[in-house]
């Protein structure tokens, strides 16, 4: 009779502590709230969150876009300004959905099997869910702070305009901090469920454009000359194609790698060896090749490039004087335009191919060809670093934590680039599995790994800003 009772008592207790985790909760009525972007209306998230912590003692300040119904959100939780302001940081925006391919409605924020399903649950609303309870927790517990903790909640980090950049133009002040938080590296777990390693992100690859621009004869299609430009084109796309750029590890990519290696079985234990020791060429190329089948992997260690717009010709029986592409880098921090343009040239090899940096990405702090491409790794010998990594221990004892290059860009340039360490992880435990469906269908994150996230946030940001 015993164990059918205890397995009763245990499910009962399951679901008890399902429907008791607040961040859970507050994640399940923010995804509720569509912030697909475009349009965004990110002004329904400050609102519901203004509405919480306001009456917990934050000062809140919003700030409006251009744009109606979209805002950005501050809230502060005042130390006693013995220390300079920590800063977490949310984008209150989220991609949009296929929602024909979603078994459950994506912004609903359905529970079940012990996940909170719905757009946004890995990114990045299930972080901001974790920053806002950790933040709520410090002002219930009423921690003494030496520092003001300042909650943000951005607008247009998936797209658009009114991002970090834009802010920082004219609110840094309320922005300036010793350091951030932001999304970024991953608590990344093996098959058993356990954890096998935690990523902060210390830096993030840039974006460039750049265009292919190839010249030739404009003439009646009937009489083709040899100097035709789309082919021209089509050659240099073709070598491009079939290049691939070097290995190059930054500080950061090789204490990452290292951990891989650490962490792995089998024969990628050794790949990785390889990788990190980089001093023969044979065994360098063998463990690029089978470390490279992860794509995610392959882009970490290196400057990756990817055509993505063609454009050339204008009638059915004209031969187009010009053929453009715009192929789109991302560059390992360091890369200058200058770098990137002499490889595609010589690549290519045809100096009939003009090669240039196209207009960067507005809408991203991280494409200023050159400016932004430079910005050094966030040191890991900060105060913060330190807590993150010493909060992660005690929750996954003997787990490595380790720096990371984030693959893309985020919204820490606007800090990075003003010399503000800035530190990326998406706060919950999550596997390759799950990893997939982020920006993809049916994204879903476990509640237990959100409730083991707003715990190591909670301690990190006691052990930073608390007295
Ligand atoms: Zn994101």
């Amino acid at each position: 009779m015993g164990r059918p009772g205890i397995g009763i008592v245990a499910v009962l207790m399951c679901a008890a502590a399902r429907a008791q985790s607040p961040t859970a909760a507050l994640l399940a009525e923010l995804i509720r709230v569509d912030t697909s972007n475009p349009p965004g209306n990110e002004a329904k998230i400050d609102e519901l969150l203004a509405a919480k912590l306001r009456p917990l003692g934050f000062q809140i300040d919003i700030i409006p876009t251009p744009v109606a119904g979209k805002s950005v959100m501050f809230a502060r939780l005042k130390g006693d300004g013995s220390a300079k302001p920590v800063l977490i940081a949310a984008h209150g925006d989220v991609v949009g959905v296929e929602r024909d391919k979603w078994t459950v409605d994506p912004f609903a924020g359905t529970m079940k099997d012990g996940y909170v399903y719905g757009r946004g649950a890995i990114d990045f609303k299930g972080g901001m869910a974790v920053f806002a309870q950790a933040v709520m927790d410090l002002a219930k517990n009423k921690v003494p702070l030496k520092r003001d903790v300042i909650f943000l909640v951005e607008s247009d980090e998936e797209s658009a305009t009114y991002n970090t950049s834009w802010l920082a133009q004219s609110h840094w002040d309320k922005m300036d901090c010793e350091f951030a938080l932001n999304e970024g590296g991953w608590i990344l777990t093996k098959p058993n469920g356990d954890v096998r390693y935690v990523s902060v992100s210390t830096n993030d690859k840039s974006s460039m454009a750049v265009m292919l621009s190839a010249h030739g004869t404009s003439t009646h299609s009937s009489m083709p000359l040899p100097d035709n430009a789309i082919f021209a084109l089509a050659r240099a796309l073709t070598k491009l194609g079939d290049y691939e750029t070097k290995v190059e590890l930054t500080p950061s990519t090789r204490q990452f790698f290292a951990t891989l290696g650490q962490t792995a079985d089998g024969p990628m234990k050794q790949y990785f060896a390889d990788l990190v020791d980089g001093s023969d060429p044979a065994k360098l190329a063998a463990a690029d090749k089978a470390i490279s089948e992860d794509p995610l992997l392959h882009a970490i260690m290196r400057t990756t490039l990817a055509p993505v717009i063609i454009n050339g010709g204008f009638r059915g029986n004209v031969i187009p004087g010009s053929a453009e592409a715009n192929v789109n880098f991302r560059t390992i921090p360091g890369t200058t335009a200058e770098d990137v343009i002499a490889m595609v040239k010589k690549a290519i090899g045809d100096p009939n191919v003009e090669v240039t940096v196209g207009r960067p990405n507005a809408a991203r702090p991280g494409t200023v060809p050159g400016a932004v491409a430079g910005v050094k790794d966030s040191p890991t010998t900060t105060a913060l670093y330190a807590a993150l990594e010493a909060s992660a221990q005690k929750i996954w004892p003997g787990v490595p934590v380790t720096p990371y290059l984030f693959q893309a860009g985020t919204d820490a340039g606007a800090w990075r680039s003003r010399g503000v360490p800035v530190y990326g992880i998406y706060p919950y435990p999550i596997s390759n599995e799950d990893l997939r469906r982020m920006h993809g269908n049916d994204e879903r994150v476990q509640i237990k790994s959100l409730d083991q996230g707003t715990k190591l946030i909670y301690d990190t940001l006691v052990a930073v800003a608390g007295k």
